[in-house]
Order: structure tokens, then C-alpha cells, then sequence
């Protein structure tokens, strides 16, 4: 099932072209409380499940045309995500030329995962606001893991057992040498969704394939089989000593074709079996405070 978070939090399925609002059987459901409502509805959602299968062949449809996406988790307790998770970008972006060039880039083993701040979430059809004129302002698009189970030191042959669903992902990044937490946590820098896919639509997600397009010119196209650390690999990480909640979400790297955003462009990330993940560019109103030193 598709599940979306529309308006003003409402919780609907999707099937084809069909929204069918589904918020009244979620348990605990207020417009106000995504933070708690949410990890509720995924851990209330298998005996959930035939009431909202029953809806969406019956139920009636909302339409389109007046609809606003959410993040599809509105309010997670956390967004971690995984450093250079691909080989072709980790060679890429040291090349001769390359923004880190010179530099040694590292994976998972050396880094870790690192967090997004939930603020920097964004609905598909949103904008991004680059924050900084002067700066270098990348694409990156990714699939997250939902996470759908509490758990910590979670083994990986035990993780696909906390995985609630896929969406898509943009880690969107300022270049430089700042902490990753602060150049990829801006407001507006983790456009999520358009909605989850829970895990039985998704027999294999190593099959999941993503392709990111710049006003439909193609950057970015990759399978999950390219991962450097793998789904279960990724939540063993994330979790060891560290509790994962329901509605958290793993982003699973970057492959390479990254690239700079400008204002005006249109960035869309679809991913195989899920859906379309679209994001406008503009630059942020005011001027920014401090001023970084520009790399
Ligand atoms: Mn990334």
C-alpha cells in the first residue's frame, strides 16, 4: 500500500491516480500530533491493514487538484543517513577537478551515519531554498527506510523485520568543510516522499532503481544492488546503541552524477515501484547570518 500525508496532516492510500482519505482509522489521529500519531498508525498497521485495503477499493477518491504533499512522515524522531555510499561517487567527487579533490573520501565503516534535522523535511511539489548565492548547492538522490519497529542493536540478519516501508529521499547538500549536519540541515533540504510503499509492494528492494533528472535532463540513475552497505547492513549501524523508533527513517546514500541545483530548476527523483518525487529550486528571501566562508 501507498500511504501519503496530505493537507493539513491527513493520512491517505493511493492506488493509480486514486488519494483515498483513510486519517478517521488512524488511531489517535490529530492534525497537531504527527509525532505521535504516526509511530501509533505504523505499529498499529498490520491489523490495520484489510480495514484500509477496504477503503481504498471503496472509498472516495480525494481530488488531486486541491492536494498538498507532506513529508510522508512528517515528524520522525530522527533522519539518519549514510555518508559516500556508492564507489562510482565516492571516485567521483575526488577526480582531478572534483570539489573534494585531493581529498579521501571514506564510507560507512570510517563515518558512520549521520543525522538530518526533521525541520529540514519537505513535501514532493515544495521548494527548496538554497540558503547561500555564492555556495555550491547539490542534488543527491536517494531511497530512505522507514523504520516501523522500536529496536536497537538490531543485527542485519534481523533488520528487514523493522522496515515499515520505502520512500525517496534528496539529501540536499551545500559544499564545504562544515559539519554534514549543518550543511545538509537547512530548511527545505530533505524532500521526502511522495509516500511510503510499505514492504509488500517491495518483494526485493535490493531491485529498487532510482533516477534523478534537472528539468528532465537525467543525472543520477542507479540500482540499491550498487550499495556499498546494504539495507540490513545500514540499520545494524544505525541502530548499534542507539534506539530506532517507528517513522524514522534511513537514507541509503547517494549514487554519483551529483551536481549542482540553481534557482529556477525543477529536480525530480523517481524511484521504480514507488513514485515521483518533485522539488522547484529558489533562493532563500534575506540575507544569510552569518556569512560562511565561501570554499
Ligand atoms: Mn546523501
Amino acid at each position: 500500500v501507498k500511504i501519503a500525508v496530505y493537507d493539513n496532516n491527513r493520512v491517505g492510500v493511493v492506488d493509480g491516480a486514486r488519494l483515498v482519505d483513510i486519517s478517521d482509522l488512524v488511531p489517535g489521529w490529530d492534525p497537531k500530533a504527527p509525532s505521535v500519531f504516526m509511530p501509533a498508525f505504523m505499529t498499529a498497521y498490520a491489523a490495520l491493514a484489510p480495514r484500509i485495503r477496504e477503503r481504498l477499493s471503496a472509498g472516495p477518491a480525494v481530488s488531486w487538484e486541491t492536494v498538498t504533499l507532506r513529508p510522508p512522515v512528517p515528524a520522525p524522531s530522527k533522519i539518519l543517513a549514510a555518508p559516500v555510499n556508492y564507489r562510482a561517487h565516492q571516485a567521483e567527487m575526488t577526480v582531478p577537478g572534483a570539489v573534494y579533490e585531493g581529498w579521501t573520501l571514506h564510507t560507512v565503516a570510517h563515518y558512520g551515519v549521520f543525522l538530518k534535522p526533521p525541520s529540514s523535511l519537505l513535501g514532493s511539489g515544495g521548494t527548496i531554498e538554497i540558503p547561500f548565492a555564492d555556495r555550491r548547492t547539490d542534488h543527491e538522490g536517494e531511497v530512505g527506510v522507514v523504520i516501523g519497529r522500536q529496536g536497537k542493536d538490531i543485527r542485519p540478519e534481523d533488520a528487514w523485520e523493522y522496515v515499515f516501508g520505502y520512500t525517496g529521499v534528496m539529501d540536499i547538500t551545500v559544499r564545504g568543510e562544515e559539519d554534514r549536519t549543518y550543511r545538509k540541515g537547512f530548511d527545505t533540504f530533505t524532500p521526502m516522499g511522495p509516500w511510503i510503499v510499505t514492504t509488500d509492494e517491495i518483494p526485493d528492494p535490493r531491485d529498487l532503481r532510482l533516477t534523478l533528472t534537472v528539468n528532465g535532463q537525467v543525472r543520477q540513475h542507479a540500482s540499491l544492488r550498487e550499495l556499498i552497505y546494504d539495507i540490513p547492513q545500514l540499520i545494524a549501524v544505525a541502530s548499534t546503541r542507539t534506539t530506532l523508533f517507528p517513522g524514522d527513517v534511513i537514507s541509503t546514500g547517494t549514487p554519483d552524477g551529483v551536481g549542482p541545483i540553481r534557482p529556477g530548476d525543477r529536480v525530480v527523483l523517481s524511484v521504480e515501484g514507488i513514485g515521483e518525487l518533485t522539488a522547484d529550486v529558489a533562493l532563500a528571501a534575506g540575507e544569510a547570518w552569518p556569512r560562511p566562508p565561501v570554499r
